[in-house]
Protein backbone atom coordinates (compact mmCIF):
# COMPACT_ATOMS: atom_id res chain seq x y z
CA UNK A 1 0.00 0.00 0.00
CA UNK A 2 1.40 3.53 -0.96
CA UNK A 3 0.16 7.15 0.14
CA UNK A 4 -0.33 7.41 -3.83
CA UNK A 5 -3.61 4.73 -3.01
CA UNK A 6 -4.97 6.12 -0.39
CA UNK A 7 -8.26 7.89 -0.94
CA UNK A 8 -8.63 11.34 0.63
CA UNK A 9 -6.91 13.00 3.77
CA UNK A 10 -4.12 14.28 2.04
CA UNK A 11 -3.22 16.57 4.28
CA UNK A 12 -2.58 13.64 7.31
CA UNK A 13 -0.48 11.93 4.40
CA UNK A 14 1.22 14.76 4.80
CA UNK A 15 1.99 14.88 8.19
CA UNK A 16 3.14 11.68 8.63
CA UNK A 17 5.34 12.23 5.35
CA UNK A 18 6.79 14.93 7.40
CA UNK A 19 7.56 12.77 10.38
CA UNK A 20 9.28 10.58 8.39
CA UNK A 21 11.21 12.64 6.94
CA UNK A 22 12.40 14.81 9.66
CA UNK A 23 13.18 11.60 12.01
CA UNK A 24 10.28 12.83 14.20
CA UNK A 25 8.25 9.63 14.44
CA UNK A 26 6.38 9.09 17.59
CA UNK A 27 6.33 5.69 19.17
CA UNK A 28 2.09 5.91 19.47
CA UNK A 29 0.41 6.97 16.63
CA UNK A 30 -3.22 7.09 16.98
CA UNK A 31 -5.71 7.21 13.66
CA UNK A 32 -9.15 7.82 14.38
CA UNK A 33 -12.35 8.29 12.42
CA UNK A 34 -15.80 6.82 11.57
CA UNK A 35 -16.00 3.64 10.51
CA UNK A 36 -15.68 3.22 6.25
CA UNK A 37 -12.80 5.78 6.14
CA UNK A 38 -9.68 4.20 5.43
CA UNK A 39 -7.50 4.31 8.40
CA UNK A 40 -5.88 0.95 7.74
CA UNK A 41 -4.64 1.30 4.60
CA UNK A 42 -3.56 4.25 5.67
CA UNK A 43 -1.14 2.80 8.93
CA UNK A 44 0.11 0.21 6.25
CA UNK A 45 1.42 2.73 3.26
CA UNK A 46 2.73 4.67 6.62
CA UNK A 47 4.61 1.68 7.39
CA UNK A 48 5.92 0.79 4.34
CA UNK A 49 6.94 4.35 3.37
CA UNK A 50 9.03 3.91 6.70
CA UNK A 51 10.63 1.00 5.84
CA UNK A 52 10.55 1.36 1.84
CA UNK A 53 14.57 1.60 1.31
CA UNK A 54 14.31 4.04 -1.81
CA UNK A 55 11.56 6.56 -1.25
CA UNK A 56 11.00 8.49 -4.31
CA UNK A 57 8.30 11.63 -4.98
CA UNK A 58 6.94 11.62 -1.14
CA UNK A 59 5.89 8.17 -1.47
CA UNK A 60 7.28 4.50 -0.86
CA UNK A 61 8.84 2.89 -4.14
CA UNK A 62 6.80 0.13 -4.18
CA UNK A 63 9.71 -1.55 -5.69
CA UNK A 64 12.42 -2.48 -3.22
CA UNK A 65 12.19 -5.53 -1.46
CA UNK A 66 10.96 -3.66 1.64
CA UNK A 67 8.18 -2.73 -0.15
CA UNK A 68 7.73 -6.35 -1.45
CA UNK A 69 7.03 -7.74 1.75
CA UNK A 70 5.01 -4.57 2.53
CA UNK A 71 2.43 -5.21 -0.42
CA UNK A 72 2.18 -9.17 0.44
CA UNK A 73 1.54 -8.49 3.83
CA UNK A 74 4.53 -10.13 5.14
CA UNK A 75 7.45 -7.46 6.38
CA UNK A 76 9.15 -9.09 8.76
CA UNK A 77 9.59 -6.03 11.01
CA UNK A 78 5.60 -5.26 10.86
CA UNK A 79 3.15 -7.15 12.73
CA UNK A 80 -0.66 -6.81 13.06
CA UNK A 81 -3.45 -7.52 15.80
CA UNK A 82 -7.11 -7.31 15.45
CA UNK A 83 -10.05 -8.55 17.08
CA UNK A 84 -10.77 -12.35 16.92
CA UNK A 85 -13.30 -15.06 18.35
CA UNK A 86 -11.87 -17.54 20.66
CA UNK A 87 -11.48 -20.94 18.83
CA UNK A 88 -12.83 -23.95 20.73
CA UNK A 89 -10.67 -26.30 22.72
CA UNK A 90 -7.90 -24.18 22.88
CA UNK A 91 -6.58 -22.78 26.07
CA UNK A 92 -4.64 -19.64 24.33
CA UNK A 93 -6.00 -16.91 21.64
CA UNK A 94 -3.38 -15.57 19.33
CA UNK A 95 -4.60 -13.28 16.78
CA UNK A 96 -1.86 -15.53 14.31
CA UNK A 97 -4.75 -18.09 14.58
CA UNK A 98 -6.59 -16.16 11.61
CA UNK A 99 -3.63 -14.73 9.91
CA UNK A 100 -4.90 -16.62 6.64
CA UNK A 101 -7.87 -14.76 7.05
CA UNK A 102 -6.30 -11.39 8.05
CA UNK A 103 -4.48 -11.73 4.58
CA UNK A 104 -7.73 -12.30 2.85
CA UNK A 105 -9.16 -9.53 4.42
CA UNK A 106 -6.75 -6.92 4.09
CA UNK A 107 -6.09 -7.99 -0.02
CA UNK A 108 -9.82 -7.58 -0.78
CA UNK A 109 -10.95 -4.18 -0.12
CA UNK A 110 -8.75 -0.54 0.15
CA UNK A 111 -11.54 0.40 2.96
CA UNK A 112 -11.69 -2.06 6.10
CA UNK A 113 -15.08 -3.21 6.90
CA UNK A 114 -15.99 -4.35 10.17
CA UNK A 115 -19.13 -6.37 8.86
CA UNK A 116 -16.95 -7.80 6.65
CA UNK A 117 -13.92 -9.07 9.04
CA UNK A 118 -16.70 -10.70 11.22
CA UNK A 119 -17.98 -12.48 8.16
CA UNK A 120 -14.75 -13.77 7.03
CA UNK A 121 -13.73 -15.35 10.75
CA UNK A 122 -17.74 -16.57 10.95
CA UNK A 123 -18.67 -17.24 14.15
CA UNK A 124 -21.09 -16.21 16.53
CA UNK A 125 -19.51 -16.85 19.77
CA UNK A 126 -19.88 -13.19 21.15
CA UNK A 127 -17.97 -9.95 20.81
CA UNK A 128 -14.56 -10.70 18.89
CA UNK A 129 -12.02 -8.82 20.93
CA UNK A 130 -7.84 -8.74 20.88
CA UNK A 131 -7.12 -11.49 23.66
CA UNK A 132 -4.90 -11.08 26.95
CA UNK A 133 -2.54 -13.47 25.26
CA UNK A 134 -1.92 -11.35 22.53
CA UNK A 135 0.30 -8.74 24.83
CA UNK A 136 2.67 -11.84 25.71
CA UNK A 137 3.23 -11.57 21.58
CA UNK A 138 3.01 -8.05 20.94
CA UNK A 139 5.86 -7.62 24.11
CA UNK A 140 8.22 -9.84 23.12
CA UNK A 141 7.92 -8.90 19.23
CA UNK A 142 8.78 -5.26 20.15
CA UNK A 143 11.27 -6.35 22.58
CA UNK A 144 13.63 -7.99 19.91
CA UNK A 145 16.05 -6.17 17.33
CA UNK A 146 14.43 -5.55 14.00
CA UNK A 147 15.24 -8.05 11.39
CA UNK A 148 15.97 -5.95 8.56
CA UNK A 149 14.89 -2.51 9.22
CA UNK A 150 15.32 -0.15 11.67
CA UNK A 151 12.20 0.25 12.94
CA UNK A 152 9.64 -2.30 14.23
CA UNK A 153 5.96 -1.67 13.58
CA UNK A 154 2.80 -3.05 15.30
CA UNK A 155 -0.68 -2.23 14.11
CA UNK A 156 -3.10 -2.44 15.98
CA UNK A 157 -6.54 -2.57 14.26
CA UNK A 158 -9.58 -1.89 16.84
CA UNK A 159 -7.83 -1.11 20.16
CA UNK A 160 -11.08 -0.68 21.44
CA UNK A 161 -11.63 -4.50 21.29
CA UNK A 162 -8.57 -5.35 23.75
CA UNK A 163 -9.69 -7.13 26.73
CA UNK A 164 -8.57 -4.75 29.76
CA UNK A 165 -5.74 -6.91 30.96
CA UNK A 166 -4.65 -7.14 27.26
CA UNK A 167 -4.75 -3.22 27.25
CA UNK A 168 -3.12 -3.25 31.03
CA UNK A 169 0.27 -5.28 30.10
CA UNK A 170 0.88 -2.75 26.98
CA UNK A 171 0.74 0.20 28.86
CA UNK A 172 4.27 -0.22 30.07
CA UNK A 173 5.63 -0.59 26.59
CA UNK A 174 3.65 2.23 25.15
CA UNK A 175 4.61 4.51 27.65
CA UNK A 176 7.98 3.82 27.63
CA UNK A 177 8.92 2.15 24.15
CA UNK A 178 11.90 0.10 22.95
CA UNK A 179 14.27 1.88 21.27
CA UNK A 180 12.99 2.29 17.25
CA UNK A 181 9.61 0.98 17.81
CA UNK A 182 6.20 2.24 16.37
CA UNK A 183 2.87 1.74 17.74
CA UNK A 184 -0.02 2.40 15.00
CA UNK A 185 -3.62 2.05 16.93
CA UNK A 186 -6.12 2.18 14.40
CA UNK A 187 -9.48 2.68 15.80
CA UNK A 188 -13.61 3.64 15.01
CA UNK A 189 -14.52 4.42 17.89
CA UNK A 190 -11.49 6.18 20.23
CA UNK A 191 -14.05 6.75 23.06
CA UNK A 192 -14.06 3.02 23.96
CA UNK A 193 -10.46 2.81 24.49
CA UNK A 194 -8.28 2.69 27.64
CA UNK A 195 -8.03 6.26 28.50
CA UNK A 196 -4.33 5.34 29.86
CA UNK A 197 -3.39 4.21 26.82
CA UNK A 198 -5.42 6.71 24.29
CA UNK A 199 -3.67 9.31 26.31
CA UNK A 200 -0.06 7.84 25.38
CA UNK A 201 -0.73 8.17 21.86
CA UNK A 202 -0.70 10.84 19.17
CA UNK A 203 -3.74 11.37 17.86
CA UNK A 204 -4.78 11.88 14.27
CA UNK A 205 -8.38 12.38 13.29
CA UNK A 206 -9.20 10.96 9.47
CA UNK A 207 -11.99 12.80 7.62
CA UNK A 208 -14.43 11.40 4.89
CA UNK A 209 -13.24 11.47 1.73
CA UNK A 210 -14.61 14.07 -0.16
CA UNK A 211 -16.84 12.88 -3.25
CA UNK A 212 -14.17 14.35 -5.44
CA UNK A 213 -12.04 12.27 -3.74
CA UNK A 214 -14.01 8.82 -4.47
CA UNK A 215 -15.19 9.95 -7.89
CA UNK A 216 -11.37 10.08 -8.78
CA UNK A 217 -10.96 6.41 -6.80
CA UNK A 218 -13.97 4.75 -8.83
CA UNK A 219 -12.97 6.49 -12.69
CA UNK A 220 -9.37 4.58 -12.29
CA UNK A 221 -10.85 1.04 -10.61
CA UNK A 222 -14.15 0.83 -13.30
CA UNK A 223 -12.48 3.07 -15.84
CA UNK A 224 -15.48 4.89 -15.94
CA UNK A 225 -15.93 8.96 -17.00
CA UNK A 226 -15.88 11.76 -14.04
CA UNK A 227 -19.39 12.50 -14.52
CA UNK A 228 -20.51 8.71 -14.36
CA UNK A 229 -18.66 7.88 -10.82
CA UNK A 230 -19.89 11.65 -9.58
CA UNK A 231 -23.06 10.11 -9.62
CA UNK A 232 -22.19 6.80 -7.74
CA UNK A 233 -19.77 9.18 -5.00
CA UNK A 234 -22.26 12.12 -4.24
CA UNK A 235 -24.87 9.95 -2.86
CA UNK A 236 -23.07 7.73 -0.50
CA UNK A 237 -21.65 11.09 1.84
CA UNK A 238 -18.02 9.88 2.24
CA UNK A 239 -18.63 6.21 2.18
CA UNK A 240 -16.41 4.29 -0.43
CA UNK A 241 -17.86 0.79 0.12
CA UNK A 242 -21.37 2.20 -0.07
CA UNK A 243 -20.41 4.13 -3.61
CA UNK A 244 -18.92 1.00 -4.82
CA UNK A 245 -21.98 -1.29 -3.81
CA UNK A 246 -24.18 1.48 -6.07
CA UNK A 247 -21.94 1.14 -8.91
CA UNK A 248 -21.59 -2.46 -9.13
CA UNK A 249 -25.59 -2.72 -8.53
CA UNK A 250 -25.55 -0.12 -11.80
CA UNK A 251 -23.63 -2.55 -13.71
CA UNK A 252 -25.96 -5.43 -13.29
CA UNK A 253 -29.06 -3.22 -14.00
CA UNK A 254 -27.11 -2.23 -17.35
CA UNK A 255 -26.86 -5.75 -18.35
CA UNK A 256 -30.28 -6.92 -17.18
CA UNK A 257 -32.07 -3.55 -19.49
CA UNK A 258 -30.04 -5.46 -22.18
CA UNK A 259 -31.37 -8.81 -21.74
CA UNK A 260 -35.18 -7.29 -21.41
CA UNK A 261 -34.35 -5.15 -24.69
CA UNK A 262 -33.33 -7.91 -26.49
CA UNK A 263 -36.14 -10.12 -25.04
CA UNK A 264 -38.73 -7.35 -26.11
CA UNK A 265 -36.87 -7.13 -29.64
CA UNK A 266 -37.25 -10.82 -30.48
CA UNK A 267 -40.52 -11.21 -29.10
CA UNK A 268 -42.04 -8.43 -31.17
CA UNK A 269 -40.17 -10.35 -34.67
CA UNK A 270 -41.07 -13.99 -33.67
CA UNK A 271 -37.70 -15.08 -33.55
CA UNK A 272 -37.89 -18.38 -32.19
CA UNK A 273 -34.33 -19.32 -32.90
CA UNK A 274 -33.20 -16.19 -31.08
CA UNK A 275 -36.11 -16.42 -28.18
CA UNK A 276 -34.75 -19.93 -27.39
CA UNK A 277 -30.99 -18.63 -27.40
CA UNK A 278 -31.85 -15.42 -25.09
CA UNK A 279 -33.78 -17.94 -22.44
CA UNK A 280 -30.61 -20.11 -21.84
CA UNK A 281 -28.41 -17.07 -21.63
CA UNK A 282 -30.28 -15.68 -18.74
CA UNK A 283 -30.93 -19.52 -17.50
CA UNK A 284 -27.11 -19.80 -17.12
CA UNK A 285 -27.14 -16.88 -14.40
CA UNK A 286 -27.45 -17.86 -11.24
CA UNK A 287 -30.58 -18.56 -9.85
CA UNK A 288 -31.47 -15.57 -7.41
CA UNK A 289 -29.74 -13.46 -10.52
CA UNK A 290 -31.95 -15.01 -12.73
CA UNK A 291 -35.06 -14.18 -10.33
CA UNK A 292 -33.59 -10.36 -9.86
CA UNK A 293 -33.61 -9.93 -13.62
CA UNK A 294 -37.67 -10.70 -13.95
CA UNK A 295 -38.03 -8.63 -10.92
CA UNK A 296 -36.22 -5.32 -12.62
CA UNK A 297 -38.23 -6.97 -15.94
CA UNK A 298 -41.60 -6.44 -14.08
CA UNK A 299 -40.50 -3.11 -13.41
CA UNK A 300 -39.67 -2.16 -16.61
CA UNK A 301 -43.00 -2.94 -17.99
CA UNK A 302 -44.39 -0.68 -15.30
CA UNK A 303 -42.32 2.11 -15.95
CA UNK A 304 -43.18 1.73 -20.10
CA UNK A 305 -46.34 1.81 -19.25
CA UNK A 306 -46.52 4.80 -16.78
CA UNK A 307 -43.97 6.49 -19.48
CA UNK A 308 -46.82 6.57 -22.07
CA UNK A 309 -48.55 9.47 -18.95
CA UNK A 310 -45.99 11.93 -20.20
CA UNK A 311 -45.54 12.84 -16.57
CA UNK A 312 -41.62 12.67 -16.37
CA UNK A 313 -42.04 13.31 -12.22
CA UNK A 314 -43.53 9.42 -12.21
CA UNK A 315 -40.91 7.54 -14.05
CA UNK A 316 -37.79 6.42 -12.35
CA UNK A 317 -35.44 5.39 -15.29
CA UNK A 318 -32.10 5.91 -16.30
CA UNK A 319 -30.97 7.31 -19.54
CA UNK A 320 -30.56 4.38 -21.35
CA UNK A 321 -34.25 2.95 -20.26
CA UNK A 322 -35.70 5.80 -21.39
CA UNK A 323 -34.13 6.49 -24.63
CA UNK A 324 -35.65 2.51 -24.99
CA UNK A 325 -38.81 3.91 -23.85
CA UNK A 326 -39.24 6.36 -26.52
CA UNK A 327 -39.89 3.86 -28.69
CA UNK A 328 -40.93 0.80 -26.76
CA UNK A 329 -43.52 2.47 -24.57
CA UNK A 330 -46.52 2.54 -27.29
CA UNK A 331 -46.36 -1.26 -26.93
CA UNK A 332 -47.68 -1.12 -23.16
CA UNK A 333 -50.92 -0.90 -22.97
CA UNK A 334 -54.22 -1.27 -20.45
CA UNK A 335 -54.61 -4.24 -22.47
CA UNK A 336 -51.46 -5.79 -22.18
CA UNK A 337 -49.76 -4.51 -19.32
CA UNK A 338 -51.07 -6.73 -16.38
CA UNK A 339 -50.52 -9.64 -18.72
CA UNK A 340 -47.13 -9.23 -18.82
CA UNK A 341 -46.53 -8.28 -15.08
CA UNK A 342 -48.33 -11.91 -13.72
CA UNK A 343 -45.76 -13.66 -16.65
CA UNK A 344 -42.74 -11.88 -15.49
CA UNK A 345 -44.14 -12.80 -11.15
CA UNK A 346 -45.19 -16.39 -12.40
CA UNK A 347 -41.73 -16.82 -13.91
CA UNK A 348 -39.73 -15.53 -11.25
CA UNK A 349 -42.26 -17.45 -8.60
CA UNK A 350 -41.04 -20.82 -10.98
CA UNK A 351 -37.69 -20.11 -10.85
CA UNK A 352 -36.91 -19.59 -7.55
CA UNK A 353 -38.73 -22.75 -6.68
CA UNK A 354 -36.87 -24.71 -8.43
CA UNK A 355 -38.74 -24.97 -11.50
CA UNK A 356 -36.14 -25.92 -14.64
CA UNK A 357 -35.16 -21.98 -15.60
CA UNK A 358 -34.61 -22.78 -19.50
CA UNK A 359 -37.92 -24.48 -19.81
CA UNK A 360 -39.23 -21.12 -17.45
CA UNK A 361 -37.91 -18.28 -19.59
CA UNK A 362 -38.86 -19.92 -22.89
CA UNK A 363 -41.86 -20.54 -21.99
CA UNK A 364 -42.17 -16.72 -20.83
CA UNK A 365 -40.90 -15.55 -23.91
CA UNK A 366 -43.37 -17.39 -26.24
CA UNK A 367 -46.15 -16.04 -24.05
CA UNK A 368 -44.69 -12.45 -24.74
CA UNK A 369 -44.66 -12.73 -28.50
CA UNK A 370 -48.18 -13.14 -28.03
CA UNK A 371 -48.68 -10.10 -25.62
CA UNK A 372 -46.60 -7.29 -27.32
CA UNK A 373 -49.25 -7.54 -30.56
CA UNK A 374 -52.27 -7.22 -27.99
CA UNK A 375 -53.25 -3.14 -28.45
CA UNK A 376 -55.29 -1.06 -26.51
ZN1 LIG B 1 10.38 0.76 -1.48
Amino acid sequence: MRFHDIIGNQDVIERLRRMVDSDKIPHALLLMGEPYIPKLALAQAFAQYIHCENRIDGDSCGRCPSCLQHQSFNHVDTYFSYPIFKKGGSSTTYCSDYAKEWTQFLTESPVENYERWLSIIKNDNGQPRIYTDESDVIIRRMSMSSYSSRYKIHIMWLPEKMQPQCANALLKIIEEPYPDSLFILVSNSYLDILPTIYSRTQRIELRRPSTDDIARYLEQKYDIDHQEALSYAAPADGNILLAEQGLESGSENREFHEYFTQLMRLAYSVDLKGLRKWSVAVSDMKREKSCRFLVYASRMIRENFIYNLHNPQLNYMTHDEEQFSTRFAPFINEINVQGFINELQLAERDIHGNANAKIVLFDLALKMTILIKKKA
